[in-house]
């Protein structure tokens, strides 16, 4: 579980997240919508602490990322513990372009883990079936489609045995024909129980997947409700607003 409370982030003058509160449940799929630019990246990014909050706090089962205590930063070493148990994938795949499928997903086991090549390997081999890419493991990325080479990161997240996978729009780079691919393993990790947050612009995956989403506008967390509620009945004239425009 992620507890967020109260989290506030400024870029400069510019606040980027006004007391921002979400509690996200273990076992269960969160989506983050709303419009460009209102926050969505700068809150995913401040669960693994890749961005900095100012204040408040985020606790992952209990532990808070990033401080010691409000106010005093965790070592980098802590922080790096904390954050193995997170995964997450971006929009850009990010793949070693001179290492196979396979060797992508087992450089993190191997360096980070420290698991031997031959164990690295097997576990890569693994994730790689898991997403559907048995046939594919000896490719390298550019003998990959697009959905192929985010089904790579994703397996490269998993690999590692994350309690926790964030995805930062991960579909938004991919040609339309190569959504449905990447949204699948996504569904399919999400019925195994993984604990997921979501930003997507995709409002069917967020009607059809998600346990609850999360409206965000202007650095508001305006509201989050069942998927029923958001996008049938939204309590919210902004949240209207902003669906209005996906039609
Ligand atoms: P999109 O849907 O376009 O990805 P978003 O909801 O993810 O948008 P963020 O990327 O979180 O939005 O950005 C929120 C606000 O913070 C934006 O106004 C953006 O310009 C600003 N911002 C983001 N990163 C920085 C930065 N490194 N320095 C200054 N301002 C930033
Ligand atoms: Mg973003």
């Amino acid at each position: 579980a992620v507890d967020i409370r109260k989290v506030n982030k400024y870029y400069g003058p510019f606040h980027a997240l006004k007391d921002v509160d979400l509690a996200i449940p273990p076992g269960k799929v969160t989506c983050l919508i709303g419009p460009s630019g209102s926050g969505k990246s700068t809150l995913l990014r401040c669960i693994n602490f890749l961005e900095e909050y100012d204040s408040g706090e985020i606790r992952i089962d209990g532990q808070l990322i990033g401080y010691e205590v409000p106010g005093r930063k965790m070592s980098g070493r802590k922080l790096r513990q904390m954050r193995r148990s997170i995964g997450m994938v971006f929009q850009q795949f990010n793949l070693w372009p001179h290492m196979t499928a396979k060797e992508n997903v087992a450089e993190g086991l191997i360096r980070v883990r420290g698991l031997s090549k031959s164990e690295a390997e097997t576990r890569a081999a693994e994730a790689l079936t898991k997403v559907g890419l048995a046939d594919k493991m000896g490719n390298h990325p550019a003998r990959l489609s697009g959905g192929q080479q985010q089904r790579v990161a994703i397996a490269r997240a998993i690999a590692m045995e994350p309690r926790l996978m964030l995805f930062d729009e991960p579909t938004s780079a991919l040609d339309p024909e190569l959504v449905g691919e990447v949204l699948n393993v996504m569904k399919a990790l999400a019925s195994e129980g993984m604990t997921m947050v979501v930003v997507t612009h995709e409002m069917g995956f967020a009607a059809h997947v998600a346990d609850q989403v999360a409206f965000m506008e202007k650095g508001e967390l305006v509201a989050v409700d069942s998927p029923q509620g958001i996008f049938h009945a939204p309590k919210d004239e902004r949240i209207w607003n902003f669906l209005r425009t996906y039609h």
